[in-house]
């Protein structure tokens, strides 16, 4: 009976350890069953499998909020001129809240201010055509998509001034457009974010600039 016992918690190891193996059960002449891995005659063939790992589904958790590390690039301001002063920040409770927009900055500035790249990549998508709101809240619009990956877009600029191609490489200070008042705008200004794609779509990421911009209280209802 320990003999049987012992073969039995052998014939679990061996189940643990291989793949797929054949045993073979034999009865000897008193009775007693035995297993080998080497044929007899009149044995019982078994086949042991590797034993089937069922994965155990977890409940499905609430992803927590992606966290995004701080970028090392700081923007130098995509302009020439001023000061300008921000007009609405990230968060900003007018139009700052959906996953697109949620880091950007709106900087208040005359229309027809020099937009600047604040750095370099290749433009990937332009609109040039938007005439006053139009039907696009982005109004006209420049995208560069950095080396790291990431997008720069410049919104709301002045129809008929975009200056870049789709394709085009740009260096950090190359005039991409002038600004404007096109799409979803309450008043002059760039609207610039950072953005990077997800399986989610295009998400806006924090970001800052290289020196200090102050703000504009109560323009826009922004913060
Ligand atoms: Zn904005």
């Amino acid at each position: 009976m320990i003999m049987r016992f012992l073969l039995c918690c052998g014939l679990a190891t061996v189940a643990l350890s291989t793949q797929a193996m054949t045993l073979y059960k034999s009865t000897d002449a008193n009775g007693e069953v035995f297993f080998s891995d080497r044929h007899t005659p009149g044995a019982q063939a078994f086949v042991i499998q590797e034993r089937r790992i069922e994965r155990v589904k977890r409940p499905v958790r609430e992803l927590p909020m992606p966290s995004y590390p701080q970028q090392a690039y700081r923007y130098p301001f995509p302009w020439r001129g001023g000061p300008f002063r921000l007009s609405q920040g990230p968060n900003g409770s007018f139009s700052h809240t959906d996953a697109k927009s949620r880091y950007a900055m709106d900087i208040a500035m005359p229309e027809g201010t020099s937009i600047i790249a604040a750095r370099s990549g290749v433009v990937v998508k332009t609109e040039n055509n938007q005439a006053g709101r139009g039907n696009d809240a982005s109004g006209n619009f420049v995208r560069v998509r950095h080396d790291d990956g990431t997008e720069g877009v410049y919104l709301h600029l002045k129809q008929g001034s975009v200056s870049v191609r789709v394709g085009q490489r740009v260096g950090l200070g190359t005039p991409l457009a002038l600004s404007g008042n096109t799409g979803n705008s309450s008043g002059p200004h760039l609207h610039f974010v950072v953005q990077r794609a997800t399986e989610a779509g295009l998400v806006s990421i924090p970001y800052e600039f290289n020196q200090p911009v102050g703000t504009l209280p109560n323009f826009a209802l922004g913060n």
